[in-house]
């Protein structure tokens, strides 16, 4: 028997008893909810009719001719409303809030991305909505919070530690622990105590299932190879999953190398991290001598996490997918690349996959099929860009 909230050795629920109520609480309300028709009906229908699923299954013609090796499809999750997978998290969860009775919901976010998902559904909830943002954060990504308060939400900026992304997480189970009553955390990505990452990436599968079923209708197989950027690892997951028992499709994710995984400024999880607990779940991270999670960097905001989801540390460590490391140069070369070669603008997260896809593809034979997860659009990305490239866009 399989234990509960565990893949392999990794997963579990290590939390302080303050927040274990509350874990507990949605444990079981998840246990109830994951299988009830009424619940799965709705999710389905705000899927169509709030995120604008099925997303788009678009085949990659000029990069295929260009990079001459595998038929190359792209998996358009930059399509969705708001611009990318995240939406399908957001919707599942705040639904599942609704089902349990709360009337707040709280979010961490890093960049914001996962931010204005939750600001957006709650909007159209009308459910109350806090999210946390380390204050570093907040200053790089003024426009997201903004953006966030005019959907209604309040956003509170966290001073601890290096006031980013991991603090906002501490910060919004600190508030979920005294809350309980009325709140529900809404957590962005495969991480986090059980039940989050299974939760996460049930509400996320749907991309798998629908490019499963995709592929089929226009190619009649299914693809050899799925491509999929990782930060904390959901959109990845989520494409991955209903592909896992299907042996002969290689999964690979690509992490953010950011300056290079010989230096101390990347995300390169898998590359360089080691097995720890931190953030109720046993996993693999970034760590010092001392076991201290270690400060991390990419170009990409949204990959600059020192985790992984706990489900790709154990398909990591049982070889069911491959992990390859994307510096920011490369991953920028690809949002040029995908840009002008299909007029498709890519996050910069999804970028970490075009490139891994650009060295994969001409490896593999004309009649084999690679797939991308593109995860995310890249208008928020651009002005980034090209201060990396150091064009003048200030006027
Ligand atoms: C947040 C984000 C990611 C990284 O998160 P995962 O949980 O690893 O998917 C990737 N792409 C985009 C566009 C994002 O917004």
């Amino acid at each position: 028997m399989e234990k509960i909230g565990r893949f392999g050795d990794f997963g579990g629920q290590y939390v302080p008893e303050t927040v274990m109520n509350a874990v507990s609480e949605l444990q079981e309300a998840y246990e109830r909810y994951r299988n009830d028709p009424q619940f799965l009906a709705e999710l389905r229908e705000l899927y169509r009719n709030y995120a604008f699923r099925p997303s788009l299954m678009y085949y990659a013609r000029k990069m295929t001719e260009d990079l001459g090796g595998a038929k190359i499809y792209i998996k358009r999750e930059d399509l969705n409303h708001t611009g990318s997978h995240k939406i399908n998290n957001a919707l599942g969860q705040v639904l599942l809030a609704k089902y349990m009775g709360k009337k707040r919901i709280i979010a961490e976010t890093g960049a914001g991305q996962h931010g204005v998902a939750t600001a957006t559904i709650c909007a159209y909830f009308d459910m109350e909505c806090e999210v946390y943002m380390g204050r570093e954060d907040m200053e790089r990504q003024a426009l997201n919070v903004y953006r966030m308060e005019l959907l209604g939400a309040k956003v509170t900026g966290v001073d601890s530690g290096t006031a980013t992304l991991k603090d906002a997480i501490n910060e919004a189970m600190r508030d979920w622990a005294t809350n309980i009553e009325t709140t529900f955390y809404c957590i962005g990505s495969v991480m986090g105590p059980h039940p989050y990452p299974i939760m996460v990436r049930d509400f996320q599968k749907i991309i798998g299932e629908e490019a499963k079923a995709q592929l089929m209708e226009k190619e009649g197989k299914l693809p050899d190879c799925v491509v999929a950027c990782v930060g904390g690892g959901s959109n990845a997951m989520g494409i991955f999953y209903d592909f896992i028992p299907d042996k002969s499709v290689r999964l690979v994710g690509a992490e953010a190398a950011g300056r290079g995984i010989d230096t101390d400024q990347h995300a390169a999880t898998i590359s360089k991290g080691e097995k720890g607990i931190f953030h109720g779940m046993k996993s693999v991270f970034l760590q010092n001598e001392e076991g201290q999670i270690a400060p991390v960097f990419s170009i990409s905001a949204g990959l600059d996490y020192p985790g992984i989801g706990p489900e790709h540390a154990y398909l990591h460590e049982t070889g069911r997918a491959d992990y390859v490391a994307i510096t920011d140069e490369e991953a920028v070369q690809a949002f040029e690349y995908l840009s002008k070669t299909e007029g498709i603008i890519p996050a910069v997260e999804s970028a970490h996959a075009v490139a891994a896809a650009r060295k994969i593809a001409p490896t593999m034979r004309p009649d084999q099929i690679l797939l991308i997860n593109l995860s995310g659009r890249g208008d928020k990305d651009v002005q980034q860009i090209a201060r990396y490239r150091g064009v003048n866009i200030d006027g």
